[in-house]
């Protein structure tokens, strides 16, 4: 099947799900997850229509944002301070915000490259150990911290639900829509209108999150996976 045809398929298995749910598809973006294939597989999904893509390490992101600049670039992985110039200096979107002192050296990379940078806190919905993201209480005074830097700009919220277990996806996606609409209720005018976003679901879980509002899905596998023939 390929990669190319893999993208078309969750694209229109995506548009069908929005369809399904009364959400509109624009408003669903697919962040096509190019992490496990080279830059001639991240090209191969941008031939089938991709435009935005992510990753998790900054080399990778660097390298394929480099070779396929015509594209848009998140970054959803692990935030190293050493790291923070070539993410910010590549990614349109940080997924993984949830420790206040990145947030303070992301505004500081963003400050010297002229940039206001686009970010959402990753929350730890389901409280499992091996989670990264801040505890769901703490979720709002990250937001306003961050907020109130001058180059950054909080977009959302973002998690990880628990593996293997839709029932249990289901219920970190429900929690983390509730959590959005409080700390959104909670923000000024001016930052609550662009916090707009819920970055949630991957290749096993998103249409649970599509049906919790997501608004970016983050597929991998199904696309550049062949065990998602
Ligand atoms: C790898 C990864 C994904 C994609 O996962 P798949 O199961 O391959 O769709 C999504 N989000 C994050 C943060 C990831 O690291």
């Amino acid at each position: 099947m390929g990669i190319a045809k893999r993208y078309v398929r969750e694209r229109a298995r995506v548009d069908e799900v929005c369809q399904h749910e009364g959400r509109n598809p624009d408003e669903v973006l697919l962040l096509a997850v190019s992490k496990t294939v080279d830059v001639e597989g991240a090209r191969d999904a941008y031939r089938a229509g991709a435009r935005t893509f992510g990753e998790n390490r900054p080399d990778e992101l660097v390298r394929k944002a480099a070779a396929l600049p015509d594209a848009h670039w998140h970054f959803i992985g692990n935030i190293q301070s050493r790291r923070i110039p070539d993410i910010v200096a590549h990614a349109d979107l940080i997924h993984s915000l949830y420790q206040a002192r990145h947030a303070h050296k992301i505004d500081e990379a963003a400050g010297k490259m002229g940039k206001v940078q686009d970010v959402l806190i990753e929350v730890n919905v389901s409280g499992e150990e091996s989670k990264s993201g801040v505890a769901p209480e703490e979720a709002l005074s990250l937001v306003q911290e961050a907020a109130a830097l001058p180059h950054l700009r909080v977009r959302g919220l973002m998690t990880m639900a628990p593996q293997g277990d839709l029932r249990a996806a289901r219920a970190s996606f429900e929690g983390l829509k509730s959590l959005h609409e409080q700390i959104k209720a909670a923000l000024p005018a001016d930052q609550a209108i662009s916090f707009d976003q819920i970055s949630a679901g991957m290749s096993e879980d998103w249409k649970e999150a599509v049906a919790c509002g997501s608004t970016i899905v983050r597929i991998g596998r199904a696309i550049f996976s062949e065990e998602f023939e």
